[in-house]
């Protein structure tokens, strides 16, 4: 009797536990991602589960100072950011912890990830040349092609504290080493149009514009320019040409919206079925149709914008992984070549 009774109580403390726990499920996302179409994906995660998400949105700089302060304390639960390359920030401040692979590492090739589960890309996103088809015959082939004089003074690319410029450079340490990372900049300085200013539109419409030839810009900037009438460059697009870089060998350089698994976590099963969420068909389909970017998850649909870029080999060589670990060495290199 006393034992059935017992049995009892541990079910239903058990359960009300589970109702308590339930009840008060919520999962703290520190975003710097920033698009309000996001909060669809959200309102999807809460319906199938129930975890509520609060999101706080900034630049991953912050975010990641906000964690280190925060340390043991933070809320957080989950980290975003739109490059991988910030991601090596998070990591030297040590506020990740591995992630549970069985899902996510089947769904995401090993080369959008990290190698030992730290983060992993939900979606993709081309960083690549356009040029004024009136003006150029012949477009740089690949992204060393963009330092080849031919190009003097014909290349708008912006500013070397972008982070989308330190992963390409980050990539090109990788694949081709430190000393031609270097003559690549040196040659891609030698080629501007201008100092580096605004950013991605802006390089775009300085081809419109004709105050340089060829830009250097991340794909869905310019598919933006077919979604909306944005403002010197939707006027002028027809005349834009692309280029998918280094097709004949490694690939176009991609980057990644990285998620990560905060270290202090108070939330860590929560947090780990946002995660896996994201790599699911719902959020894949959401990341392309949102933004014109390109789905982690092999398989998925793209828009019909971005399916008008065409087929294209990505990089699958070279991991995104360096593009943070070379971070530091690009943004050196940059300083030397006074990129500005
Ligand atoms: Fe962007």
């Amino acid at each position: 009797m006393l034992r059935t009774a017992l049995t009892r109580l541990t079910a239903v403390m058990a359960l009300s536990t589970i109702a308590t726990a339930s009840m008060a499920a919520e999962v703290n996302v520190y975003s710097s991602r920033h698009y309000d179409t996001d909060d669809a994906l959200y309102a999807k995660f809460t319906e199938e589960t129930g975890i509520t998400v609060n999101r706080i949105e900034g630049k991953a700089d912050e975010l990641i100072a906000r964690l280190n302060a925060e340390g043991a304390n933070s809320p957080a639960d989950v980290l975003i950011t739109v490059d991988a390359g910030r991601m090596s920030r998070a990591l030297e401040a040590d506020v990740i912890a591995p992630y549970s692979p069985d899902l996510i590492n089947r769904a995401v090739p090993a080369h959008l990830r990290h190698p030992d589960n730290l983060w992993f890309g939900v979606s993709q996103r081309a960083r690549i040349i356009f040029y004024a088809k009136d003006r150029v015959d012949t477009p740089p082939s690949t992204y060393a092609e963009l330092a080849d004089p031919a190009y003097k003074g014909q290349i708008c690319i912006r500013s070397s504290s972008n982070v989308y410029n330190q992963s390409l450079l980050a990539s090109i340490i990788e694949a081709e080493g430190e000393e031609a990372a270097k003559e690549w900049a040196a040659g891609v300085v030698a080629n501007m149009a201008r100092a580096p200013q605004g950013g991605d539109t802006d390089q775009l419409r300085g081809v419109v514009s004709g105050e340089c030839d060829i830009a250097v810009a991340n794909h869905y900037y310019f598919l933006r320019g077919f979604d909306k009438d944005v403002e010197g460059l939707t006027a002028g697009i027809d005349n834009l040409g692309w280029v998918w870089p280094n097709q004949s060998d490694r690939g176009a350089h991609l980057n990644l919206t990285a998620v990560a698994l905060v270290k202090s976590s108070p939330n860590t099963a929560e947090a780990q079925k946002l995660l896996e969420f994201m790599v699911g068909d719902f959020a894949q389909h959401h990341f392309a149709n949102q933004n014109n970017e390109y789905p982690a998850v092999p398989g998925v649909g793209l828009d019909k914008d971005t399916a008008r870029l065409g087929f294209f080999i990505p990089d699958s060589t070279t991991p995104t992984a360096s593009f943070a670990a070379n971070a530091a060495k690009a943004q050196a290199i940059f300083n030397e070549v006074n990129w500005p």
